[in-house]
């Protein structure tokens, strides 16, 4: 017997080594479970097996007892935010973490008061614990909602103002353009001597009459070009357009620019070969003038002008604008592009609404090109854009 018993004896030790072990380990994670700031519990077989402290607070229960003997019904409203019926989703929500292990998705609870508030939930399938063990911990989300809410009211406010804006500059911009057509039109008439001589000084003023018309007639159709591109309303009328053809137009109306400055404009670049690109030629035209316009404006008298046509990435060409001007300040780079800024030029005293180049980039972009440019203050610019060649 008593060799028995010292036999028996280590065996026991073990075991209870072992049990110690384990109550150990099981008290560890009770306590972390307890100690969660994060709401937590633990469903078996669709009931609830426990529940942690931070789950009974936020959800306004006195203890874990009445908590976990609440009917799951209870804890939230009949449907949530997206209409479905709460039981029903609960119920897809538990399948989709059988199926994949774990599942993250948004949720309101009810409290006890009646109160309903939005959470984030985590379940988590607990393997070998008969199978259908879930943890689920969550995490009140009432203040990242409320951001979220102020954030969309406040985008969706900024979207309102700005669509007043573009309306009232397009609506403006068409009730400007009738008078200024008469003063144009009549200043035309005046200078024409239809209805007899003028003499020198009247001459001279109606042709400033006739001058500063034009040019506010340019401000106003570009401030309504602007306001279209920001409505998102750009019509434009793609075709096949034979880039040389394109550049006879481009050179015959620019050429009264080049010559009041005396530059020189350099065409290089295989026109005839390069075929057709897929774009509104209207569009493209204007594209291009604005950009050789702004090499001449901010050009130098008897200053250059090189113009580069070629092919680049596959699929598009490369149409290039180089001048030996001013340049552009790198600080300045970033605001080339934005509507009236005029990217360091306001005291310059060279003229210019600032809007060309955000509605050359809008006209651009929207035929499926690009645009861009490389500058060094002092030495000048050179300004580009890529287009779509046809496809044969
Ligand atoms: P605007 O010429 O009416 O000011 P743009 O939108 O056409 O407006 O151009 C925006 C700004 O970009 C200009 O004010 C100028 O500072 C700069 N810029 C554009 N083209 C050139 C150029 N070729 N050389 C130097 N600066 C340029």
């Amino acid at each position: 017997m008593k060799a028995d018993n010292n036999t028996l004896n280590p065996a026991s030790d073990e075991l209870k080594k072992v049990t110690r072990g384990l109550e150990v380990s099981e008290e560890k994670y009770r306590l972390l479970f307890e100690a969660s700031e994060d709401p937590m519990w633990l469903i078996v077989d669709s009931k609830f097996e426990l529940c942690n402290e931070a789950a009974v607070a936020a959800l306004g229960y006195d203890n874990q007892a009445e908590l976990s003997s609440t009917h799951p019904s209870k804890l939230s409203p009949p449907t949530q935010p997206d209409g479905q019926d709460s039981y029903a989703k609960a119920e897809a929500m538990m399948a989709a973490v059988v199926e994949r292990g774990h599942h993250r998705f948004e949720w309101v609870h009810r409290r006890k008061n009646g109160e309903d508030f939005p959470v984030e939930v985590t379940l988590t399938e607990i393997p070998g614990n008969g199978g259908s063990a879930i943890y689920c911990v969550w995490r009140d989300i009432t203040a990242r909602k409320a951001n979220e809410n102020d954030l969309k009211l406040a985008k969706e406010e900024a979207e309102r103002a700005n669509k007043a804006k573009s309306e009232f500059l397009s609506n403006m911009s068409h009730e400007l353009r009738t008078p200024l057509n008469a003063v144009i039109g009549f200043s035309e008439t005046l200078s024409s001597g239809t209805y007899g001589e003028l003499n020198p000084k009247q001459a001279e003023f109606i042709n400033h009459i006739h001058t500063g018309g034009e040019l506010l007639l340019l401000l106003i159709n570009d401030l309504l070009d602007f306001s279209h591109i920001e409505a998102g309303n750009v019509e434009l009328s793609i075709s096949d357009v034979i880039v040389e053809d394109l550049f006879v137009a481009i050179k015959s109306l620019v050429s009264n620019l080049i010559e009041n400055k005396e530059m020189t404009l350099h065409i290089d670049g295989n026109l005839d070969q390069v075929g057709a690109i897929n774009c509104d030629r209207l569009r493209t035209e204007q594209v291009l003038i604005n950009l050789i316009s702004n090499a001449v404006k901010y050009g130098h008298e008897r200053g250059n002008v090189w113009i580069t046509v070629s092919p680049e990435k596959p699929g598009f060409i490369k149409i290039s604008v180089r001048d030996d001007g001013i340049g552009i300040a790198a600080d300045q780079f970033d605001n080339g592009f934005k509507p009236f800024d005029r990217a360091g030029m306001a005291r310059s005293g060279i003229d210019g609404p600032g809007a060309g180049l955000s509605i050359a980039k809008a006209l651009a972009e929207a035929m499926d090109g690009a645009i861009g440019f490389e500058s060094e203050k002092g030495v000048g610019s050179t300004f580009w854009i890529e287009l779509p060649l046809s496809v044969a």
